[in-house]
């Protein structure tokens, strides 16, 4: 491993199991973690708890610059927290995720959180794990890794069904939780300010088959690679 904190970006759409690798493999290699995905719901959840209508860019970008969100980065315990409450909970509901891409569209939004990005993964002594959809394209295009996780819809609307009912009674079914999932990707890919998409230089893998282990193990692997092969001090 190079002796500089190695950044790693891990982008892709939902369900691609982003969330579960990075957090395993920050764990493991000692690393911060950092999920960009909460912070931009935890500024749709402080617009709709303000009473800003998310579907207008020009009120969103007006307030933009108003809350304060600190992101905690241990992977063993990540937190998320709006003007110093703790939103991890709030931030996951169904009204904030049908809101979050028109707000993340924003382009005073994504000023805002990027810059708030970038500091936390130069200040993370031990490196960082970046997970996300512009990490390796715009957020940090000089990451020491990139990777670009996929799967087929139907497994990722599957995971994401899963991981629904497990946390919230009531959760939609598959084919609800599908439909808003490609909904969601196409808003995210399409907008015009740094939308979803694999940087050129990333590693992609599709995860349609792979159980969670073997994504962790093969990006371990490849974060190591790295390090063998760009040595810096
Ligand atoms: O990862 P998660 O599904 O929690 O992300 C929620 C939303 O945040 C995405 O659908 C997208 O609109 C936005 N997002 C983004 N850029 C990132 C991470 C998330 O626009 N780097």
């Amino acid at each position: 491993m190079s002796a500089h904190p190695v950044i790693v970006a891990i982008d892709g759409p939902s369900g691609t199991g982003k969330s579960s690798t990075s957090k395993a493999v920050a764990a493991r290699l000692g690393m911060g973690y950092l999920d960009t995905g909460a912070q931009y719901r935890a500024i749709t959840w402080w617009m709709l708890s303000n009473g800003v209508d998310v579907n207008d860019p020009a009120a969103v970008a007006a307030v933009a610059g108003k809350p304060e969100i600190v992101s905690g980065t241990d992977p063993l315990a990540p937190t998320i927290t709006v003007d110093g409450t703790d939103v991890a909970g709030p931030i996951r509901t169904a009204e904030v995720t049908g809101a979050v891409s028109a707000v993340s569209a924003v382009p005073a939004v994504r000023t805002r959180i990027t810059e708030l990005q970038r500091g936390i993964a130069a200040g993370a002594p031990a490196g960082i794990v970046v997970e996300g959809r512009d990490i390796g394209t715009t957020v940090l295009p000089g990451a020491d890794v990139k990777i670009f996780l996929t799967a087929d819809p139907e497994a990722r609307a599957a995971r994401r069904s899963g991981e629904l009912r497990g946390t919230a009674p009531g959760a939609p079914d598959l084919a609800a939780t599908r439909e808003a999932l490609i909904k969601r990707d196409a808003a995210d890919s399409g907008r015009t300010t740094s939308p979803l998409a694999k940087a050129d230089d990333a590693t992609e893998l599709d995860t349609t088959e792979l159980t969670l282990e073997q994504v962790i193990s093969w990006v371990i692997g490849v974060v190591e690679d790295a390090g063998r092969k760009q040595p810096r001090s």
